[in-house]
């Protein structure tokens, strides 16, 4: 026992230690820690929320914006996908607006489309290179999932959609595609061009690949079926076919 001041008197118990002490397991006590840490509200969060509302039509609810938090773990269950979602949900990329506010003398232009101020919406939703390939994206994802995909910010950046039972697969493939979407616009950040479609969907299609080895014997694929909606399998039946047709 260490001796604290005063005497030898047991030290407080620390809320993680709490946690590991009363959940049983250490698998329990890690998701109640996990869950604990998503639902801090810091001043930051706080602020980060703000600028989100600025640059939408009409400011978030409390619901959508837990369900952009969330979206960071259930986007994939690769780090590196999970990773790109917080960047973007941060907004922690560093725009030619920033640079040049950091550095005189160096131009806060778009390198894509030029304009005159490229800040972290214009180059990853707004800039009308990006913004059309995005619309291609969104089209294609339409027909492999058979249902109309807003063309939204909050939808496409954030992840918010409707959920419910039946929407669980679709869901998650949507968040996969956009997440990586998104990958690759930030791996191109200084691009004349957008990333091409193309190669996103060849690239989709072996991350959903990868993502439905380890679902194939969950429930989640079970119920799908069950309630005789699309499965995963069938959305990759369909982006295999069309990854096969000649770009237009
Ligand atoms: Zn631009």
């Amino acid at each position: 026992m260490r001796q604290w001041e005063g005497g030898p008197v047991e030290p407080p118990v620390s809320p993680v230690l709490h946690a590991i002490l009363s959940h049983g397991t250490a698998k329990r006590a890690i998701t109640f820690i996990y869950a604990a840490l998503q639902s801090v509200d810091t001043p930051s969060l706080a602020e980060l929320r703000a600028r989100w509302d600025a640059d939408l039509v009409s400011p978030l609810t409390d619901t959508q914006w837990s369900q952009a938090l969330c979206h960071i773990k259930k986007v994939s269950r690769n780090v590196r996908l999970r990773y790109t979602q917080l960047n973007y949900l941060h907004r922690t990329y560093l725009t030619p607006c920033r640079i040049a506010k950091m550095y005189t003398g160096t131009v806060a232009a778009c390198p894509r489309c030029k304009h005159h101020r490229a800040d972290f919406m214009h180059m990853v939703w707004s800039c009308p290179i990006i913004s059309t390939a995005w619309q291609t994206v969104v089209d294609t994802l339409t027909v492999v999932v058979e249902t109309p995909i807003p063309l939204t910010p909050e939808a496409c950046l954030l992840g918010i959609r409707t959920t419910n039972k039946q929407n669980k697969c679709r869901n998650k493939l949507l968040g996969l595609a956009c997440a990586l979407f998104k990958r690759m616009i930030a791996m191109h950040w200084k691009s004349q061009t957008a990333p091409k479609v193309e190669a996103w969907l060849k690239i989709l299609l072996k991350w959903a690949q990868a993502e439905s080895d380890f679902m194939s014997d969950t429930q989640i694929h079970k119920e799908i079926n069950v309630d005789n909606t699309h499965t995963w399998d069938t959305y990759m039946s369909i982006m295999l076919a069309k990854s096969d047709e000649k770009p237009p």
